[in-house]
């Protein structure tokens, strides 16, 4: 059966693709199998180099790729050309690590102890529909760095970029099979993936409940995994912020990407003293999110991924709505940015919406906001507000979270580390720790006793 291409702003059909089942799958890996010892022998400067083409040849086709994300997904076209810069400098940062990952030599009684970082052998990667080619080279990057072969697994409504890179891969040199995409469902190629006994490990980002079902697939083959899973983040405002400038940034940490993104700062948490003055800014604010065709230079904010999601999110939205903005009309799954009054006991604040939809807290003081924060299965990503650096460093320390910025709403970088805590995941991706997830340590004695 063919799979059919959306793109959500029009509901147009943009490509139709075969799809890959059970069998494919297996033919994927023993390929990736089989190119295996190839890559994993070719020296660390030349695979440097080869990742660094790969970077460069992104950088070249940034237009083109961010075109097609855009319309994939769904994306303002301006912030789909910063996701595609941000995958060429993945590549390059990967490039880098290639040859200044290595082992130590440990001191022992009686000879000498080493250390190898040896590659895994074949990796599946399974990743979702909201950051199609960024979170892909997220794992491929450390992943073909320390010498692993790859089955991608891009999500069925996504597939058309990961298509794309694979073919600038082998335009950059690297040898056929060693970076192979499979389009198809999870259910069959990513469940094959999991279960496959020739996949060392597998690379998942996606909801927390399908992430759970591969952990607990995994396990049949004692398969390495690595989760990045789903959150419910808090932007916390305490009273000595600069509240203008929260509340300016707060709707986009929660309306970029329509609010699919696993970081969105979907609880907001304002400190009762001034949570009347920084609700007027906040609404002012999310006003002004522009609305509208994602081929537009200067729109903020597309549809929603599809009309069965866009049902999903409807659903989470029946208490106090303190705003909800305007949505275009005509086809495309739209969905307005829509602030909520909430406790943190109501589903909106509990559970992940995935779309622009902020549910607005208020807490008393510092411990009761902490409490609030933390009161969460998730654990992924938050922001801090407040001119009180004690303070801030204070609350980073208590809230349990894997990624945090203080005054501001980024938190995503090439070279830092990025991952949950609690039920947002394990294992970390970006940075130098992403290559500790895409290898094992090999300890070796060595006699020296005559
Ligand atoms: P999803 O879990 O439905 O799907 C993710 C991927 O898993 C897709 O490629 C899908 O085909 C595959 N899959 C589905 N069933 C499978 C199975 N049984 N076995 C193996 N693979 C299977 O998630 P989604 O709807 O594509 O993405 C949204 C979710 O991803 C949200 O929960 C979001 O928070 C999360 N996410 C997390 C991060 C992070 O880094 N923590 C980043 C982006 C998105």
């Amino acid at each position: 059966m063919t799979l059919t291409v959306v793109n959500p702003a029009t509901e147009k059909s943009i490509a139709e693709l075969p799809q890959a089942g059970v069998e494919e799958t297996d033919a994927a890996v023993a390929r990736a199998k089989a190119a295996y010892p190839g890559w994993r022998a070719v020296a660390p400067n030349d695979r440097a180099r080869l990742l660094r083409r790969l970077a460069t040849l992104v950088e070249e086709h940034q237009e083109e790729l961010a075109q097609i994300e855009s319309r994939n997904v769904g994306k303002p076209i301006a912030g789909a050309r910063g996701e595609v810069e941000m995958v060429a400098n993945v590549f390059q940062f990967y490039a880098g690590a290639v040859d200044k990952h290595y082992g130590a030599t440990i001191p022992v009684a009686g000879g000498v102890d080493l250390t190898f970082r040896e590659p895994l052998g074949v990796v599946g990667l399974i990743v979702p529909w909201n950051f199609p080619l960024n979170i892909a080279s997220w794992k491929l990057g450390p992943a073909l760095a320390c010498g692993n072969t790859v089955v991608l697994k891009p999500a069925e409504l996504t597939p058309l970029s990961a298509l794309r890179l694979a073919e600038l891969a082998l335009e950059a040199g690297i040898p056929e099979a060693v970076l192979n995409v499979l389009v198809g469902k999870g259910s069959i190629v990513g469940a094959r993936l999991v279960e496959h006994p020739d996949v060392a490990k597998i690379g998942f980002t996606g909801s927390t409940e399908v992430g759970r079902g591969v952990m607990q697939g995994a396990a049949g083959t004692i398969k390495r995994v690595t989760l990045e899973l789903g959150g419910k983040s808090a932007n916390v405002v305490f009273e000595d912020a600069d509240l203008e400038k929260a509340a300016s940034a707060a709707p986009y940490a929660v309306f970029d990407n329509a609010g699919q993104d696993c970081c969105a700062r979907s609880r907001v948490l304002v400190q009762s003293s001034v949570y009347d003055r920084f609700l007027d800014s906040l609404i002012t604010a999310t006003r002004g999110v522009k609305v509208g065709d994602p081929a537009d230079e200067t729109t903020e904010m597309g549809p929603l991924i599809s009309a069965q999601h866009r049902e999903t999110v409807a659903s989470f939205v029946d208490g106090d709505v303190l705003f909800r903005g305007d949505v275009p009309q005509g086809p495309g799954y739209w969905y307005p940015a829509t602030l909520v009054e909430a406790t943190n006991e109501d589903r909106v604040a509990r559970e992940e919406v995935f779309g622009p939809v902020a549910a607005v807290i208020s807490f008393d003081d510092e411990e009761d906001a902490i409490r609030i924060a933390n009161d969460t299965p998730y654990g992924l990503s938050g922001s801090i507000w407040t001119r009180d650096g004690a303070r801030a460093l204070r609350v980073a320390r208590a809230l349990e979270t894997g990624v945090l910025s203080v005054n501001s709403n980024s938190s995503v970088r090439h070279s830092t580390p990025f991952g949950g805590f609690k039920q947002s995941g394990f294992g970390r991706e970006l940075g130098m720790q992403a290559l500790e997830g895409y290898s094992e340590v090999k300890n070796v004695y060595v006699a020296t006793d005559a």
